[in-house]
């Protein structure tokens, strides 16, 4: 369809559809999806075959920690141009390959093909076939040009990678009864307040796909009792295949919000067959939620009452959303404009159903909802920070590159107390305060 046919489909649809063309022009793409998933993989090299303004479009967008090497961070492309689209670009990213293994010496080499290549037909398997030959590391091909589809479609295509050439490729030391894998938890910091949960219960987590993963660990994922999706459903499918293939049963779990997470940990034990860890796990729950409320209790009596706007386009803005309800905070939820069907059926979950506000979002209309809603904080990204200023309300900045997670025990403790400091800070008095010299 051409896009003026989408721009006058029907007169009651004209603005809509020219909105949605033009947002989606700004959106992800495949490629953004398949680097999101697997970049937290640290000790490997990721290798982008195409031109440079595709590795600059994505990188960085989402961040992800390492408790061990940081190779990860180091940006590889082939840099394509003119020649290669004429004369084709395969030998050039053989050696890049090559180069990339000879300097670095990483664990393996995702390669990942973007638009140009996938369209002039560049061997990227070939390539990669080749140059694990020479090298001797294992070499993925990656096929994710960003004209495939959305993130999620990269997403799907990254585990499909890890299914045809990880998963399975070699043994851990040793296995337990109480191994799982962790699947879906790449982009921020979540990990680090999820593990130490199971740490506690004595259920090893024999691989993370993926954050703050070692190559090695994906290799023999294909050991554990159960695969726990922790957050997207794009991996769902690869946990599906893992069932087939390998006789893995998987659940889909959620770690944010107390009731969530308790319930998870139940699930999870209850999954594992063992009554004397269902029974360690009722311990610990009770343990854990009892010295979280205790902890809560302080926050609550400082904010409760207080009336929250929160911009859901955020990445895993919701996640704050329980921790706010935890402390008695209304929250009103806005802009769904850019939220995943995923998120806005999450919200919904904790706030009810038609609780997200305002389809298209100005500065005006924003500002109008705090007004009328008497709202005491705005939280959200970057992009509106000086509309809470305007409002002379404190703002809270959640954006998804940031490297915190609200998610487990730990996660709402953090949020609450971010949401207290932010509410009670005295600096929003100066920031709204008229400047010394206008006074003059
Ligand atoms: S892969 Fe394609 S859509 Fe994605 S950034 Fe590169 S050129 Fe753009």
């Amino acid at each position: 369809m051409k896009s003026e046919d989408v721009f006058n489909k029907s007169p009651d649809h004209k603005t809509q559809n020219r909105e949605s063309v033009l947002r989606e022009g700004q959106e992800d793409c495949a490629f953004d999806g398949a680097m999101l998933t697997l970049v937290p993989i640290t000790d490997a090299a990721h290798l982008i075959h195409g031109p440079s303004g595709c590795i600059n479009n994505c990188w960085g967008n989402r961040s992800s920690l390492s408790s061990n090497s940081i190779l990860y961070k180091a940006r590889f492309s082939t840099d394509m141009d003119e020649n290669d689209i004429i004369f084709g670009g395969a030998k050039k990213l053989y050696n890049a390959i090559i180069e990339t293994q000879r300097r670095y010496k990483p664990a393996a080499v995702f390669v990942y093909s973007t638009c140009v290549s996938a369209l002039i037909g560049d061997d990227l398997n070939g390539a990669c076939t080749d140059a694990a030959v020479q090298t001797g590391t294992p070499i993925i091909p990656v096929d994710c040009p960003g004209f495939v589809g959305r993130k999620n479609r990269g997403m799907r295509i990254a585990g499909e990678a890890l299914l045809e050439h990880v998963i399975g490729t070699a043994e851990p030391d040793f296995t337990t009864p109480y191994d799982i894998n962790l699947i879906g938890e790449s982009n921020i910091a979540a990990m680090w307040n999820i593990l130490p949960l199971f740490e506690k219960l004595g259920i090893r987590v024999l691989s993370k796909i993926t954050g703050d993963t070692r190559y090695k660990e994906v290799c023999y994922a294909h050991r554990a009792k159960l695969n726990v999706i922790t957050s997207s459903i794009a991996l769902l499918k690869m946990a599906k295949k893992m069932e087939e293939r390998f006789g893995i049963p998987y659940i889909q779990e959620c770690f944010y919000g107390i009731e969530n997470i308790n319930q998870s940990l139940r699930n999870i034990a209850a999954k594992l067959g063992d009554s004397d860890l269902q029974e360690r796990t009722e311990k610990f729950i009770a343990l854990e939620t009892s010295a979280l409320e205790e902890k809560l209790a302080f926050y609550r009596t400082s904010v409760q009452g207080k009336r929250i706007v929160i911009d859901t386009q955020e990445l895993k803005s919701w996640s704050i959303i329980s921790a706010a309800q935890k402390l008695g905070i209304e929250v009103i939820p806005i802009s769904a404009v850019k939220s995943s069907q995923e998120d806005k059926a999450r919200i919904q979950k904790l706030l009810g159903k038609d609780s997200i506000i305002l389809q298209q979002n100005t500065p005006e209309e924003i500002l109008q909802i705090i007004h009328e809603n008497k709202a005491d904080m705005l939280i959200t990204g970057e992009r509106y920070q000086h509309t809470s200023v305007k409002a002379e309300i404190p703002s809270l900045d959640i954006k998804a590159e940031q490297n915190h997670s609200n998610a487990g025990y730990a996660g709402i403790l953090e949020a609450a107390q971010k949401l207290y400091a932010t509410l009670t800070s005295p600096v929003w008095k100066l920031v709204h305060k008229p400047a010394p010299w206008e006074n003059r």
